[in-house]
C-alpha cells in the first residue's frame, strides 16, 4: 500500500518539525507549506489533467498568516473535487463558539493544540478510514 500523504498548513517552524517527526516516523508521507495562499497553490495546481502529488488528507493551522485556516478550508472546500476531502484542523484556540466557527468553515474534524503524538495519529488513522 502506497504511504498516505499529508499535506500540512503550518505556519510556525517548531509545530512544523514536530508534526513532520510524527507522521514521518508513522509512516506518512508530507508535504509542508506555511500559509493558507501556499496551500491553495497547490491545491488548485492539482486540479491540472496530471496532479504531481493526490494528497489524502490536510492538516489545517487555523491561525495563519494572510488568509486564516478557515477561509483555506472555505476556498478548498469551493474547489468540486475537494468537497470530501478530509480536512483535520489545528487550533490553540479553545475559545467558546470559535470550535463552532472552525467546524462551520467545513473542516472534517478538529484538533487542540498543543498537540499529543497519539491523539494526532489516532484522528488521522479514524478520518482516513472513512
Ligand atoms: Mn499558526
Amino acid at each position: 500500500m502506497e504511504k498516505p500523504q499529508i499535506l500540512v498548513v503550518e505556519d510556525n517552524a517548531d509545530n512544523m518539525k514536530l508534526v513532520s517527526w510524527i507522521l514521518e516516523d508513522a509512516g506518512y508521507e508530507m508535504t509542508g507549506v506555511t500559509t493558507g495562499e501556499a496551500c491553495l497553490e497547490l491545491m488548485e495546481h492539482q486540479e491540472g489533467e496530471t496532479p504531481e502529488k493526490e494528497f489524502d488528507l490536510i492538516l489545517m493551522d487555523i491561525s495563519l498568516p494572510g488568509i486564516d485556516g478557515k477561509e483555506t478550508t472555505q476556498r478548498i472546500r469551493n474547489i468540486p473535487s475537494y468537497a470530501d476531502l478530509p480536512i483535520i484542523a489545528l487550533t490553540a484556540h479553545a475559545i467558546k463558539g470559535e470550535g463552532e466557527a472552525i467546524r462551520a468553515s467545513g473542516v472534517t474534524d478538529l484538533i487542540i493544540k498543543p498537540l499529543q503524538e497519539d491523539v494526532l495519529l489516532k484522528r488521522l488513522s479514524a478520518v482516513l478510514k472513512n
